[in-house]
């Protein structure tokens, strides 16, 4: 059997076989080799692998099947011997191969953070022909070296629509094989500064985000009369962004008349819920000196 020196994948017809360690690939290589009678039916088998030296495994086979309605056995020993090469997987990480890179840009370090962690777990949980062969923080984001161009694709378009922003692709020609262009595609992922759920000041209003759609989002006032609007996410670049909310304490309440405890100042403070409101938590925001009450 031909197996990766670095990773125990099994050379088969065409492609590479993942397994975790060498004994999986061995198994699996002497099962499949095993040829049964066509008219045994439900057949099994049972492995005895002993390593004798790092190429070469002693295995006993238990077979069993069942050969109209007779139950017959047999014991097979044989002697694997391992042909170690290096997989097309292996040998492009270790030469530093990569297809493309993918660079995410924005100006706000948890959304860039958020971003590049679910890059990574993509990378993880992909097939082990997508890898990274470089990554880091570089000014203004984070750029990573992909081993495939259709993924890198992939994740830009999952980025932009998840988060907002926009993505541009450029290609620069990195050489020649087999008479074809080799290009090297370059994906530049800008995200927005804000996010959904976040809170903001707008013309002396607080507003929380609701949705992103590329360049544009829709925000709701927090106060009456509970405006809706889409705006360009770039007119945004200079409104104030409002730490994460705090629950407010309801001391007391009658009707649509509330004491709450500004949880900010700690002082008690009369507010009127809004015509109709059925919710059950009051959120406190802060801007400047100011505490502002919203009625999740
Ligand atoms: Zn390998």
């Amino acid at each position: 059997m031909v197996c990766c020196k670095a990773c125990y994948s099994l050379k088969i017809p065409g492609t590479w076989l993942e397994f975790s360690d060498l004994e999986s690939s061995v198994s699996h290589f002497v099962t499949e080799s095993i040829e049964w009678n066509s008219e045994i039916g439900k057949n099994t088998s049972n492995l005895i692998l002993k390593q004798l030296d790092p190429q070469k495994f002693r295995v006993n086979i238990g077979c069993e099947g069942d050969y109209q309605g007779l139950l017959l056995d047999a014991n097979l020993k044989t002697e694997v011997q391992i042909k170690f090469q290096v997989c097309q997987t292996c040998s492009r990480l270790a030469g530093g191969y990569y297809e493309a890179i993918l660079q995410v840009r924005t100006k706000r370090k948890e959304i860039l953070n958020k971003a590049v962690e679910e890059i990574y777990n993509l990378i993880d949980s992909g097939p082990s022909e997508f890898f990274t062969t470089e990554s880091g923080p570089v000014r203004g984001g984070y750029d990573f070296q992909l081993s495939s161009t259709d993924k890198a694709r992939t994740i830009s378009r999952d980025l932009m629509v998840k988060y907002g922003g926009h993505v541009t692709e450029t290609n620069t020609l990195v050489g020649r094989k087999d008479g074809r262009d080799l290009l090297r595609h370059t994906f530049g992922v800008r995200l927005p500064s804000i996010g959904v759920s976040d809170y903001l000041f707008l013309d002396d209003k607080v507003w929380k985000v609701l949705r992103i759609d590329r360049r544009r989002t829709k925000l709701i006032m927090l106060s009456s009369p509970f405006h809706q609007k889409m705006v360009e996410v770039d007119t945004l670049r200079n409104a104030p962004l409002l730490d994460s909310p705090l629950e407010v304490q309801v001391i007391s309440h009658r009707n649509s008349e509330y004491l709450l405890l500004d949880p900010f100042t700690l002082q008690t403070v009369e507010a009127i819920s809004p015509k109709d409101w059925k919710g059950n938590n009051v959120l406190a925001l802060r801007y400047g000196i100011e505490t502002y009450f919203v009625w999740d």
